[in-house]
């Protein structure tokens, strides 16, 4: 009978549950097996001491994504009561001490920019109008569909749609038809770190993250940090009779011929199922879980987003300096990325964010206390590179804490009782992810996009499924939420349940 139609999930990240909640609402008896004690993956969270910490995402943007996948999973997502819209998407700080308030508030935006660059307001309007339209024909044609073929991306019709959403022109070099100052080309541009790219690599095609920032706003959960998204998702795989089974690493994908027959766990049990879903890193279950390594091969060979090291720091005081959200922006950008990208480093005069929850959530920390999370791009782990993870932490300390320092937080150091620091290798250790490179795992060019990207099932094995950052569409929760949408929608065309 259909009824009993079975999927096992690999993994209880974003992508698993989501695609967990599809299924089992369309009739499908659901299990999750997550290696970690915890779900949420690299939107999980850490609690010390009466400090939470969000693990990896923070920030909650292009909620018409989320809208659009919670309303189909009859999620409640209240804007004003849940998520909380934020007066400043962030506030970017300049190495010479100057801040912008970046804000979907045109009055303000305008104030600051004509003081930046005269006439640069109205070329910002037109920047983000822009940016607007790509983000929604992206959504229409490249990022919110299957591909069930080559001749859906590439075709006659395509080609110039491919430069309508600027997928051929580098980021940085786009934004200077818009901007002259320095500061400007950096704030409209930084955003590519969201999924591990250098802007003056990555296609412009990504000014639609700044234009969808600015138009649709940022949210920030009412209580309990991102990790909130992750439990409404849960709460509503609970009710569906989602099963979940934290601590079960997951040894081997079971194939026979042309089929998954289901999972083999650490243990050696073994699990049966109609469908296979893995929602680990791609390329890492290529590599670790499936008996074929030609694919793993092919899959090395691609590019990689960057990595992260994080600093996660409880202090006995508070800063008001800071905002929910702060960017440092630092002089000698492409140098600095330049160290990233190529030399597979941290730059010595790095960009970084720091994410001060209190400043929404009391919730976050202990009364007069402080939680700030520091994130910092880091090139990814490649073993031809002689990288000194030890010296790169200390240096990059000391650069973060030298920073804040010149901005008034002087005696930030005397206040942080205690830190954990996640460098690339813990990443990796953390949530199996290829090289530490968490902002996707593959990169996102136009050529590792669309139909490119790593396809959401198994090109032999037809009951095997992926869903995740590395798969279509991409990283960030709203891709995920996509990815999770899209393979859910494809397994139930495939495998259709009787009604
Ligand atoms: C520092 C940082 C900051 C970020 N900031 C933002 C942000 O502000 N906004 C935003 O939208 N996005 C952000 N992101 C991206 C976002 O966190 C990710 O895109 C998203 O959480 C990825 O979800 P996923 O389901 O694809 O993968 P994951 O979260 O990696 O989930 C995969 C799960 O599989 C489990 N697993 C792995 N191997 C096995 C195995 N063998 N057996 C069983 N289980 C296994 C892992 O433990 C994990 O729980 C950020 C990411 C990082 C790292």
């Amino acid at each position: 009978m259909s009824e009993n139609r079975t999927a096992v999930i690999i993994g209880a990240g974003i992508g698993g549950i989501t695609t967990a909640v599809y299924l089992a609402k369309n009739r499908y008896r659901v299990s999750v097996y997550e290696k970690n004690s915890a779900p949420g993956g690299r939107c999980g969270q850490l609690i010390q001491d009466g400090h939470r910490f969000d693990l990896g995402a923070t920030m909650l943007l292009m909620p018409g994504i989320y809208h659009e996948v919670f309303d189909l999973l009859g999620i409640r997502l209240e804007e004003g009561s849940d998520i909380i819209p934020l007066d400043n998407l962030y506030k970017i700080f300049f190495n010479d001490g100057s801040c912008l308030e970046f804000t979907s508030d045109k009055e303000r935006m305008k104030v600051q920019l004509e003081k930046i660059e005269p006439g640069s307001f109205e070329k910002s309007q037109e920047y983000v109008s822009r940016g607007y339209r790509i983000f929604r024909l992206s959504i229409d044609k490249l990022i919110g569909r299957n591909f069930y073929n080559i001749f859906q991306m590439v075709n006659l019709k395509n080609i110039p749609l491919l430069f309508k959403i600027k997928a051929f022109t580098p980021h940085f070099k786009y934004a200077g038809r818009f901007f002259d100052h320095p500061h400007l080309l950096m704030a409209y541009t930084f955003q590519n770190i969201y999924v591990g790219q250098s802007p003056f690599n990555a296609p412009a095609l990504f000014s639609m993250v700044p234009a969808a920032e600015l138009t649709e706003g940022s949210f920030s959960p009412s209580c309990g940090g991102m990790f909130s998204i992750v439990e409404k998702i849960l709460e509503a795989a609970k009710k569906e009779g989602v099963q979940f089974h934290y601590d079960n690493p997951v040894r081997q994908i079971n194939i026979s011929g042309k089929k998954a027959l289901g999972i083999i766990l650490q243990d050696g049990t073994e699990i049966k199922a109609d469908i296979v879903i893995s929602n680990t890193d791609l390329p890492y279950t290529y590599r670790n879980l499936l008996p074929d390594r030609r694919k793993s091969v092919h899959l090395d060979k691609l590019k990689y987003s960057c990595s992260a090291i994080c600093f996660h720091w409880g202090l006995d005081k508070t800063f008001p300096q800071l905002e929910h959200h702060n960017v440092f922006l630092a002089d000698g950008f492409r140098r600095g990325l330049d160290q990233i990208f190529s030399d597979k480093s941290v730059s010595d005069n790095p960009n970084f964010y720091v994410h001060a929850p209190v400043r929404t959530d009391r919730s976050a920390a202990p009364q007069n206390h402080d939680t700030l999370s520091i994130i910092v791009a880091a090139g990814h782990i490649d073993k031809n590179y002689k990288q000194e993870w030890d010296k790169i932490r200390e240096k990059t300390r000391l650069a973060v804490i030298n920073r804040l320092k010149r901005q008034g937080l002087k005696d930030i150091e005397n206040h942080i009782k205690f830190e954990i620091c996640y460098l690339p290798e813990n990443w990796e250790n953390a949530c199996n992810i290829s090289r530490g490179s968490v902002f996707g795992s593959l990169g996102h060019n136009i050529f590792q996009m669309g139909y490119f990207r790593p396809h959401n099932r198994h090109d032999k094995y037809k009951n095997l499924y992926f869903v995740g950052g590395s798969t279509h569409p991409g990283n960030g929760i709203p891709n995920v939420l996509l990815s999770a949408k899209l393979v859910s929608e494809r397994i139930l065309k495939e495998n259709p349940t009787e009604k």
